[in-house]
């Protein structure tokens, strides 16, 4: 059955229009109309906007989130983290995935983020052997989309080495390895599990150049097909050093040279590349898949962001780690690093009198829809997935148009999203997830028994 929403303003692919009336019918945008009143039975609210897509998540670290900020021995860096992350994974079971998930998906969900990309690479039970069902880890990824109602483009793993040149996985990466014949064994499996979802996509996802040799990345683009083909690049500067010790190339130079790179692919940090790299990146039509506030903790670097769009290149965010999920710090901070870095502000703004929050909003949409296979936006077709912002905050008030989305980016963060409709479904109010209260409990109960 059509239900109808209004807004009194939304943001629609031709910009900012007045009194917008979605129809919406079984979960997707059927109808939008313009310049018309409200229906009796409709669902009202004041500023409308579409959902963003997450593109790059790792669902089960929100459970280390904050566990890593002991200062170690040494250098403290990526690879002491990494160790962290292995050792928290020594217990974790299916049960503990779906309430850790859940919790993830959540908060996503509340600050604006309605689809995921699920970089899923935890596969096997803690010895390292395949589970009964070998996607068992899989379905628990869509069980906790199913329990929140994010809408789910997962991304199942590749792994299958411990560096370049096909060198030897560690004991800490037993959980994540596959052949490429268990690997396509599982990914049909976790089609089986995506079934129940009213939208998912499948794609996948080679873990980086240090994982899967030159052989297994060409048979996994052949693998994917036209669906979305995610790796880890260029995050640090020993991948870096290492890729041109192995290959007389940087990892960027490498792939573009040796894959047919296309707007299938996301190219999730890309933080170190030369000016030419970053070029061809952009012209390659691929997606940058950026991670601002986990490239922050992790210390990774800084993307050639300027160089990237003046080259027309298209990018979109991710919340990877989950270390702190909050789509608008995520935007915010994409900025804000560029005008640390420059020592000048607005400069993702592609022109005098732009406004900085909407460019960088309108460009995460975009990238975000692509790289997660689906289409964004607000439009007749497209799943019925919304945001409204909270035109009451102070940090929103007496103002209009873009100015609202440099209102919640820029001065009221998280709080300044209201509802949330995730495939037609309002699934937050009032920034709260509506299952919130029993998400966070199964949660706290996963995690006291996990780390205890
Ligand atoms: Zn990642």
């Amino acid at each position: 059955m059509a239900s109808g929403l209004h807004f009194s303003h939304a943001l629609l692919p031709c910009g900012w229009q007045r009194d917008v009336r979605l129809t919406i019918a079984d979960g997707r945008i059927a109808r939008v109309d313009t310049g018309v009143p409200p229906a009796p039975a409709d669902d009202r609210h004041a500023i409308g906007l579409p959902g963003l897509g997450n593109l790059h998540s790792h669902a089960f670290q929100r459970g280390m989130a904050g566990l890593a900020e002991r200062r170690g021995s040494g250098d403290d860096s990526f690879w002491t983290w990494r160790e962290v992350m292995y050792r928290f994974l020594e217990r974790m079971g299916p049960d503990d995935l779906v309430a850790i998930a859940a919790l993830a998906y959540a908060e996503m969900l509340e600050t604006g983020f309605t689809r995921v990309g699920e970089f899923h690479y935890l596969h096997h039970d803690p010895a390292g052997h395949a589970y009964a069902n070998p996607a068992q880890m899989a379905a628990a990824i869509a069980d906790a989309a199913a329990q929140t109602g994010i809408g789910l483009t997962l991304l199942p793993v590749f792994y299958a080495h411990g560096g370049f040149g096909g060198a030897e996985a560690n004991a800490g990466q037993r959980r994540f390895l596959n052949s490429l014949d268990s690997f396509a064994h599982l990914r049909d499996h976790a089609a089986t599990a995506l079934t129940a979802l009213p939208d998912a996509v499948l794609g996948l996802a080679p873990h980086s150049l240090r994982a899967a040799t030159p052989a297994e990345l060409s048979a996994l683009a052949a693998m994917a097909g036209p669906a979305p083909i995610h790796i880890h690049i260029a995050e640090q500067t020993r991948e870096v050093d290492d890729c041109l010790a192995w290959s007389g190339a940087r990892p960027v130079e490498w792939l573009l040279n040796h894959a047919e790179v296309d707007a299938r692919w996301c190219l999730v940090h890309a933080t170190h590349m030369t000016p030419a790299e970053t070029k061809a990146l952009a012209r390659s039509g691929a997606v940058a898949g950026l991670c601002p506030i986990t490239e922050a903790n992790l210390g990774d670097g800084l993307f050639p962001a300027l160089d990237f769009a003046a080259a027309g290149g298209s990018r979109g965010v991710g919340s990877d780690s989950n270390v702190m999920i909050d789509a608008s710090e995520e935007l915010r901070l994409y900025e804000y690093g560029q005008r640390l870095a420059h020592r000048g502000r607005n400069m993702l703004a592609a022109a005098p009198g732009q406004s900085t929050g909407a460019a960088l909003f309108a460009a995460s949409v975009a990238g975000g829809a692509t790289a997660l296979g689906v289409p964004g936006g607000i439009a007749v077709g497209n799943s019925a997935d919304l945001i409204s912002l909270n035109a009451d905050h102070p940090a929103l008030i007496a103002r209009d148009g873009d100015a609202w989305i440099d209102g919640w980016i820029f001065a009221a963060g998280r709080s300044g999203v209201d509802c949330v409709w995730r495939h037609g479904v309002r699934v937050v109010s009032q920034g709260r997830h509506h299952a919130r209260d029993k998400i966070v409990a199964r949660y706290c109960t996963t995690l006291s028994r996990l780390l205890e």
